[in-house]
C-alpha cells in the first residue's frame, strides 16, 4: 500500500549504492527522487521540505564524510546504507517514535477512550476491531454507543459487540449521549472493566452543536471514570488525503485530542498521509485500519512503518 513512497527511496538507494564516496551532488539527486515520490504520495509540501532539509543537513555532515575505509579498518556500513538509515531515523522522528496502542491505567483501573470523528470515516468498525484486539489480549471491555442521533449507528455498534463478544451500553434514540456515557462509566467501574471505548456523534445539524455535545460527553466521562477520558482518539479516513487533516479541526476545537486512529489505509496507495498527519497535528498515530475484517487493525509503530517503506528489495 506504500508503493508510491517506496519508489522514491528505492531509486535514491540505487543511485548511491556501490559508491565509495558520496558527493553533495549525489545527495541532492537522491533527495530529488525522494521528493517526487513523497509529493505523489500526498505528503504535504511543507512536510516534504522540512524532511528533506533535515536529511540533507545531516547527510552532508555524516554521509558525505563516510568513506569505505576509516582508521585503516573497513567501515561496516556503506555510504548508501548510511543514507538509508538516516532517512529512516528522520521519518521515525517525524512520526513520534515508539508509541503504540492504548496505554492502560495502572492498578487495573478502567481506561476510558473517547472516539471522535466524522460519520463515515470508519469509527464504528474501528471500535469493533479495537475491542476484538484487546479482548484477545485478555482485557475486559465495555463499549458505549453514544451516537444517539443515529439509531442505525447504535445498532451497528451493538452488532459489533455481539460479534466480538463484548457488552455494549446502548442508549435510546434521541437520549442525551452524556447520560449514556455516565451509565457506561458507572458500569465500567462496578464491573472492573479494563477498557471502555465510547463512540460519539460524528455529525449534528451544525458544527457548533457538535462541539458542545463533544465537550459535554468529555466532561461526563471525566465525572464517571476517574481521570477519564484517558485517551481521545480522532478517527481519520486515509482515503481523504489532506482533507482528513482539515476535517479534524472541528474535533480538535471541541476536545483535547490525544491521538489518531487512521482507518482505510488499505484503500490508498498514498500512504504519505500518515506522515503529514503525524507531523501536522503533532499527535501520535495509535492504530491503523487495514481492511474491513475483524482482524484488520494494527497498533501503529513508526519503526515498523518505515521498515516496510525501506524494505525495498
Ligand atoms: P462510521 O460512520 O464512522 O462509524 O463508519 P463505519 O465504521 O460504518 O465505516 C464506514 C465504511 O468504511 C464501512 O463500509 C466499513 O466497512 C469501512 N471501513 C472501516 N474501516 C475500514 C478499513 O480500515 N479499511 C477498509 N477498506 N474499509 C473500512
Amino acid at each position: 500500500m506504500f508503493e508510491v513512497l517506496t519508489k522514491g527511496f528505492r531509486s535514491a538507494r540505487a543511485r548511491l549504492s556501490g559508491k565509495q564516496v558520496i558527493t553533495e551532488t549525489a545527495i541532492d539527486e537522491a533527495l530529488r527522487d525522494i521528493r517526487v515520490s513523497l509529493l505523489e504520495a500526498d505528503v504535504a509540501l511543507h512536510v516534504v521540505n522540512a524532511f528533506l532539509a533535515q536529511v540533507k543537513e545531516k547527510a552532508i555532515g555524516e554521509v558525505v564524510q563516510v568513506k569505505a575505509k576509516k582508521d585503516g579498518r573497513k567501515v561496516e556500513i556503506t555510504p548508501a546504507e548510511h543514507f538509508v538509515k538516516l532517512c529512516n531515523d528522520e521519518l521515525v522522528a517525524l512520526m513520534g517514535a515508539g508509541e503504540r496502542g492504548i496505554e492502560f491505567e495502572p492498578g487495573g483501573r478502567p481506561t476510558a477512550v473517547m472516539m471522535v470523528g466524522l460519520h463515515g470515516t470508519g469509527k464504528t468498525t474501528t471500535i469493533g476491531k479495537m475491542a476484538h484486539f484487546y479482548k484477545n489480549r485478555g482485557k475486559k471491555l465495555l463499549l458505549a454507543a453514544g451516537d444517539t442521533y443515529r439509531a442505525a449507528g447504535m445498532d451497528q455498534l451493538a452488532i459489533w459487540g455481539e460479534r466480538v463478544g463484548v457488552p455494549v451500553v446502548v442508549g435510546k434514540p434521541g437520549q442525551d449521549p452524556a447520560s449514556v456515557m455516565f451509565d457506561a462509566g458507572k458500569q465500567a467501574l462496578e464491573q472492573g472493566v479494563d477498557l471502555l471505548i465510547a463512540d460519539t456523534a460524528g455529525r449534528l445539524h451544525t458544527n457548533v452543536n457538535l462541539v458542545d455535545e463533544l465537550k459535554k460527553v468529555h466532561r461526563v466521562l471525566g465525572k464517571a471514570v476517574p481521570g477519564g477520558p484517558h485517551e481521545v482518539l480522532l478517527l481519520l479516513d486515509s482515503t481523504m488525503g489532506q482533507n482528513a487533516v482539515r476535517q479534524a479541526d472541528v474535533f480538535r476545537q471541541a476536545v483535547d485530542v490525544t491521538g489518531i486512529a487512521l482507518a482505510k489505509l488499505d484503500g490508498t496507495a498514498k500512504g504519505g498521509v500518515v506522515l503529514s498527519i503525524a507531523r501536522d497535528m503533532g499527535l501520535p498515530i495509535r492504530f491503523v485500519g487495514v481492511g474491513e475484517g475483524i482482524d484488520d487493525i494494527r497498533p501503529f509503530d513508526a519503526k515498523e512503518f518505515t521498515r516496510a517503506l525501506f524494505q525495498v528489495d
